[in-house]
This record gives structure tokens, sequence and C-alpha cells, in this order.
């Protein structure tokens, strides 16, 4: 499936403090930004806390990034865990719209008339954050050769180890001329 989608219907109709659990397995979002690589699995808290439904996400998901060392393509795993609460736009015994207390609640948050809500762009957006801002495909990569540029973690290159930095050249050289003068 390519939406979250969320009925409380049930539980708005339960007392206050009533909780249900969803397993999500199936997700594959559409999300042009994001390569997904696996569907979307974990579960979802739901709880009726009178106003509003608490949800709280626990949910996984591998995201084909690229590594900022090798320059390689990899699958990053991404767990995401978040809470938010979602407020109901119509009573339900009396199908009346609701006045809400915040009247500039961003309408993801919001249950329709048919006590649903979508939860894939809540998720897409604790994907992104969750997302590493140095991505590695693993601790040790060794990165691309800044001669050849050859993978390191392929290819044994015959550039010679010791470069010389050029920001230090002129450090060497004082150096040099310190060592020079004491042995003259
Ligand atoms: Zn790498
Ligand atoms: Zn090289």
């Amino acid at each position: 499936m390519e939406h979250l989608v969320i009925n409380v219907a049930g539980l708005l109709q339960e007392a206050t403090g009533a909780s249900r659990r969803v397993l999500v397995a199936d997700l594959v979002p559409d999300w042009p930004e994001l390569a997904v690589v696996s569907p979307i699995q974990g579960h979802v808290e739901l709880c009726h806390a009178g106003k509003g439904i608490v949800v709280r996400g626990h949910l996984s998901v591998k995201i084909e990034l690229t590594c900022c060392r090798c320059l390689e393509p990899y699958d990053q795993n991404v767990h995401v865990s978040f809470e938010e609460l979602h407020y109901p736009r119509f009573d339900l015994a009396t199908g009346k719209a609701l006045r809400l207390e915040h009247e500039d609640i961003d309408a993801e948050f919001l249950i329709d008339n048919v006590n649903r809500f979508d939860l894939t762009e809540s998720v897409r957006q604790h994907v992104v954050i969750g997302l590493p801002l140095m991505p590695r495909c693993h601790a040790g990569c060794l990165g691309i050769c800044p001669d050849c540029g050859a993978n390191r973690n392929e290819t044994v290159c015959a550039c010679p180890e010791d470069r010389v930095d050029v920001r230090m050249e002129p450090f060497r050289e004082m150096l040099e001329h310190m060592a020079q003068n004491r042995s003259a």
C-alpha cells in the first residue's frame, strides 16, 4: 500500500485512555525525493486522549543513499519513533463540525469526517529528519583516492600514501630553515 490510513471510528467511541496497536508491514509510499528500497515496517500505537488521538509511531525503512566518502549507493536503515496528536474535525455522534481550539492545525493532523487520517506525510517528514547528515556505506569506509579516484574499499591503487599537503608546505619550509640555522 502507498498510504498509511488509520481509522479511529471505533477508538473515538471508546472511553478516554482506550488504545489500539496497528501493525505496519507493507507500506511502500511514493516519495519522489526518497529511494525507498524496502517496505516500511513497525507499528503505530493509538490512544484516545479525550481531545484527540495520540499517535506513537515506531517504524523502520531502508532508503538508498549515496556514501559521502566512496560515492557509491548503499541501503541505509532508518528507524523513526515519534509522537503526535491528531484532532477530530467532526463530532462522531452528531456529525457536526467541531470548533477547534487551535485553528492553525496542519491538515495532516486532522481526522476527517469518516474518522480517518493519513499518516504517510508525517512518516515521510520523520524519515527525512532521521537520515544521517554524512551518509556512509559503513563505518570504516576508506573513500576514494584523491589522486586517481579509485574506490579504496575495492582496490589498492599505486598512488603514494604520503602526499604532500600543500597547506603544510610553508610550515615545513620554516622548520627546515630553523633546523639549518641551528646546525650552522
Ligand atoms: Zn563508502
Ligand atoms: Zn590512487
